[in-house]
């Protein structure tokens, strides 16, 4: 039997199985069970992971933007609107990056590189050097 897949407003997909006595998640076999788990979260163990879901495409680009005109609010926290996706991608200098995932990412991120960005998860930038960055967003097509 296949097993039910939670869409999840990170556009990830989670399998949900009902395996006792490993997995105990009885609802997720009726229909009336899986329509009162609509809304609420489930963790997302690839979010926290900051992995990029499958297919999905860039719907806007914004930058590229050097160090005297970054958006003062990429400095500070913020977050990417659910059922988006954020890609920061460094053309020049280094960028300090923080994602206040489960564990917390902490990286920096030279020319070339790429950090992905989960929608809902506070991230800020560290910048204090001569930069040129731009952010991609990305969806389902
Ligand atoms: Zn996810």
């Amino acid at each position: 039997m296949g097993d039910w897949v939670a869409e999840l407003d990170c556009l990830h997909g989670q399998h949900v199985r009902h395996r006792p006595p490993f997995r105990e998640r009885p609802w997720v076999t009726t229909e009336a069970g899986r329509a009162g788990r609509l809304g609420s979260g489930l963790g997302c163990p690839l979010c926290d992971r900051a992995e990029l879901p499958d297919g999905l495409v860039v719907v806007r680009v914004a930058g590229p933007f050097d160090e005297t005109t970054v958006p003062a609010g990429l400095r500070r926290a913020h977050r990417v609107a659910g059922g988006t996706w954020g890609r920061l991608v460094v053309l020049e200098g280094l960028v300090g990056f923080t994602l206040e995932t489960e564990p917390r990412l902490e990286r920096q991120l030279a020319a070339g590189d790429d950090q992905a960005i989960p929608p809902a998860v506070d991230h800020h930038l560290l910048i204090d050097g001569p930069v040129r960055l731009r952010v991609e967003f990305l969806s389902r097509p």
